[in-house]
């Protein structure tokens, strides 16, 4: 074994994921599918400087999941929500270099999603932070994603997207916190799909030879398990698999 996946294994052992499947059909509530910046800045290999330098299989597996979720709740009338990271030239997102910035095609899905932009179910909305919780509050006070929730009464989102450990965990996150708040009265269960996610690669080494120090690593596979745990620590449920 080599060290990431001796790191990944150790915390297999020592902090497990349960994880369930999730049955659509039989669900007695209403679905809606949270698609999170399944940008090309962030998912097409050499598309800007968070994009993937060479083909990631978790990446590639993500964009696969999420597309064939979003057909199958498109063909039964399903809400579908997709964020699209989105930044004006030249303001900068700190800690992050550039990416995403509109006019550059990063800001916009990847191709095999592309076909989202015309789906009446779907509802597309661009944000310029981390948080989709922040990102999503308009500039008359409104917030997209809630109204998307109330609006449509969804008792279940089922969460796909990049990066697992960055903006679908806060997302997760806060989602969970304002149905606890009663912001979203008909919000019962957030579902995190394990292969409908996926995060960056940048091992200890890698991070220190592009000098950016050794807090910068980032190690996919421990990342991509860490942000499941802190999610389900919080009350999400992990789903392995998904049947429509
Ligand atoms: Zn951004």
């Amino acid at each position: 074994m080599n060290m990431s996946e001796t790191l990944l294994s150790e915390l297999q052992n020592q902090m497990p994921l349960v994880m369930q499947p999730l049955h659509l059909k039989a669900a007695e509530g209403k679905t809606g599918l949270i698609i999170v910046d399944i940008v090309n800045g962030f998912a097409t290999v050499g598309a800007g400087n968070l994009a993937p330098p060479v083909e990631s299989p978790q990446v590639s597996r993500m964009v696969e999941e999420a597309n064939k979720l979003a057909r199958n709740f498109t063909a039964r009338g399903w809400p579908v929500f997709a964020f699209l990271d989105s930044h004006q030239p030249g303001k900068a997102e700190p800690p992050y270099p550039p990416h995403c910035e509109i006019g550059t095609g990063e800001e916009n899905l990847v191709p095999e999603l592309l076909w989202l932009e015309d789906a009446a179910n779907a509802t597309l909305v661009r944000k310029d932070c981390i948080n989709e919780f922040i990102g999503a509050y308009q500039s008359d006070g409104s917030n997209a994603l809630l109204d998307w929730l109330n609006r449509h009464k969804i008792t279940d989102v089922l969460a796909v997207g990049i990066c697992i450990d960055i903006c679908v965990m806060d997302m997760v996150l806060t989602l969970l916190s304002a149905r606890n708040h009663g912001m979203a009265a008909s919000l019962w269960e957030v579902h995190v799909y394990d292969q409908g996610c996926a995060t960056y690669d940048l091992p200890r080494e890698l991070a220190e030879e592009l000098e950016l120090g050794p807090g910068a690593a980032h190690p996919q596979d421990a990342t991509h398990h860490m942000g499941l745990y802190f999610m389900a620590a919080r009350g999400a449920k992990l789903v392995d698999s998904v049947e429509v």
